[in-house]
């Protein structure tokens, strides 16, 4: 219940955002879009395996909670150049912003940085060659994509995101 009530409150304050918050980047700088109403305040959602398949679509479940990999192209935000941000599909934490979207011909929707650092949590997984590194929310610790290093400038980072993990929120949704 009080995950519950936690989760609610973040939606209630996530609607509430001005909309200064769709500003161009600054190229170069760092966490340009990183206002504090999109900062995570370090509170953690914890559902069970059941509350989240309730609570999300098989889809999202799969990817999110079950760590799988949509199919490229054929996926919501692979190709959409609206203006806005992407929210965790889990628990609507904002992770990314269009001002860092760009086509890397993955067929995944990528970003070259994170809307805000701390809102997403970057782990090592596999070993030898095989090494990745997972992107999960750092809210609901739901599974996003990976994050490697053949990305554009100014980060020459590539976080390669799973549509289906993410809520995409245009920027009339404020005006
Ligand atoms: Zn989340």
């Amino acid at each position: 219940m009080k995950n519950f009530i936690l989760f609610t409150f973040s939606i209630l304050s996530f609607f509430q955002m001005p909309t200064k918050a769709f500003g161009e980047s600054k190229m170069g700088s760092t966490e340009a879009d990183c206002l504090p109403q999109y900062r995570f305040d370090g509170k953690k959602i914890v559902l069970s395996e059941n509350e989240w398949k309730e609570k999300l679509t098989p889809d999202q479940f799969k990817i999110l909670r079950d760590h799988g990999t949509e199919t490229p192209f054929h996926n919501a935000y692979d190709s959409n150049k609206e203006k806005g941000i992407y929210v965790c599909a889990g628990c609507a934490l904002p992770v990314y912003s269009s001002n860092s979207k760009f086509d890397s011909g993955t067929g995944w929707p990528s970003f070259w940085q994170p809307l805000c650092t701390k809102n997403v949590t970057i782990t090592e997984e596999g070993y030898l060659f095989f090494k990745r590194n997972e992107v999960s929310c750092s809210r609901c610790g739901g599974h996003l994509g990976h994050v490697f290093t053949d990305g554009p400038p100014p980060t020459g980072k590539r976080y390669c995101m799973n549509s289906a993990a993410l809520k995409f929120i245009l920027n009339e949704r404020y005006n």
